[in-house]
């Protein structure tokens, strides 16, 4: 049995706590080679990044080609460990491209750090008294970060909001423009300074202060058009609209529809070491503000194309974190060629929608798959000596028994002409 409890772990060297392991568990010298394999992220940068640091866990990185977003082509470097992923969202882009690809609009980098008050009496009189000072309380947030401020962002307005009527909490948010961060950081710290002072205004007991990763206001809108030849046809544009239904109309299905669309957005996070639980969090409260539903929408357009349309939060960085730590996501940065947090965002919406394309493609694709066989069937009836009604009724039943084979056929026609005798 292994003992867990092992005191000042986190004080030891990387070498030191392989040894315990190695000890521990027994492990071979194969298995001290592999654990000692670190790649790319030196020993004492992944130290530093998180705690009690052993090793490194290297994920595939492939590159999703034909991105036309906004009129600019991308090479979307994406780390996952699931096959096809890469492929899928390649191949969608490809078949956007024939419209013009995607267009994506991002809107400000606006966050949310949250506030808790309690053991307010007077809760709407502590919500004016906060709001009458809204201007104090944004230059005394901007106080704190003079980088944000000079480069256009910092602390942009003050709301608050009374939960729970019969059990008041007041819950202040401070909305803050992080520019090119994901901003937690800067978000969290503002709302630790302004807190003391919330407490003087409102009169009540400051408790949480913390960024909401439900990033209402920090939100991506992708849109792309896709020609209904290209894509296989009317019954390919039907076949992902009735899909596109299941997931907006059942949570079960939506869940599955809309891990399909992170399957994307999130391997371009990992790629670039971006926080993707944070807007895993976000897309999904997203999905759910109505009663969980698809992140995404689908429709035919008057030519009978389709159209897909996706919204939801993006808190992503290209500064701060572990972006800038990691040398190879600054390398995949490089790659995807992206200036500001905002068209990083414009590409990632990108992604999900044709990662979400290409999913629902593929799944109403075997629909059509049954089509096929269906028609197929009708040519093994003509095969085993049908005639007239007899082709559609022989291909209906080995289509039901699942055996759509020539000599099934003869059998079943066999049986037909028989009874039509008898
Ligand atoms: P950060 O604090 O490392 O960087 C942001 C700071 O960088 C800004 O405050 C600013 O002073 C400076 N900066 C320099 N150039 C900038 C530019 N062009 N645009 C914006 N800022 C610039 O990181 P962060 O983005 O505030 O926080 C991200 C980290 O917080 C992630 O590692 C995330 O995992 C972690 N985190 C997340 C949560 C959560 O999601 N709930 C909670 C806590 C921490």
């Amino acid at each position: 049995m292994v003992n867990s409890a092992i005191s000042g772990f986190y004080r030891l060297s990387i070498a030191e706590r392989r040894d315990i392991l190695k000890r521990e568990l027994n492990l071979t010298d194969d298995e001290m080679r592999l654990i000692a394999n670190m790649g790319s992220l030196e020993e004492g940068i992944a130290d530093r990044m998180i705690e009690n640091v052993v090793s490194e866990m290297e994920v595939p990185i492939g590159i999703a080609m034909n991105f036309l977003i906004n009129g600019k082509d991308y090479l979307v470097p994406m780390a996952i460990e699931e096959p096809s992923v890469v492929a899928a969202a390649s191949n969608a882009a490809r078949m956007a491209r024939v419209k013009g690809g995607f267009k994506s609009i991002s809107s400000d980098p606006l966050m949310i750090g949250q506030i808790e008050l309690s053991g307010i009496p007077d809760p709407f009189g502590a919500k004016f008294r906060i709001l009458e000072r809204k201007e104090e309380l944004i230059q005394l947030a901007n106080s704190r970060d003079p980088v944000l401020l000079k480069l256009g962002g910092g602390a942009k307005d003050v709301e608050v909001r009374v939960i729970d009527e019969n059990n008041p909490m007041v819950v202040v948010h401070l909305i803050v423009d992080v520019r090119d961060a994901m901003g937690a950081n800067a978000v969290n710290t503002m709302a630790e300074y302004l807190a003391p002072r919330i407490s003087e205004i409102s009169g009540g007991k400051v408790r949480l202060r913390i960024l909401s990763n439900l990033a209402t206001y920090r939100v991506t809108r992708s849109y792309a058009v896709f020609d209904k030849k290209t894509i296989g046809g009317e019954d390919v544009v039907e076949g992902i609209l009735e899909a596109y239904r299941f997931a907006r109309d059942d949570p079960y299905r939506a869940t599955t529809h809309n891990k399909g669309i992170m399957n994307g957005i999130d391997a371009v996070l990992v790629a670039t070491s971006n926080d993707w639980r944070a807007v895993e969090a976000g897309a999904h409260a997203y999905a759910a503000m109505k009663g969980y539903t698809s992140l995404s929408r689908w429709e035919m357009n008057s030519d009978g194309d389709l159209v897909g349309y996706l919204e939801l939060p993006m808190a992503v960085g290209i500064v701060g974190g572990a972006t800038v730590t990691h040398p190879k996501a600054k390398l995949m940065r490089k790659i995807l060629g992206i200036t500001s947090a905002r068209e990083f965002a414009d590409v990632l919406g990108a992604v999900g929608l044709a990662q979400n394309f290409a999913a629902i493609r593929a799944l109403a694709s075997e629909g059509i798959q049954k089509g096929h066989m269906e028609l197929h069937a009708r040519n093994v009836a003509i095969s085993a000596g049908a005639k007239g009604e007899e082709i559609d009724r022989v291909a209906e039943i080995i289509v039901r028994d699942k055996m759509i084979r020539v000599d099934y056929a003869s059998e079943i026609l066999k049986k037909i002409r028989e009874g039509t005798k008898g």
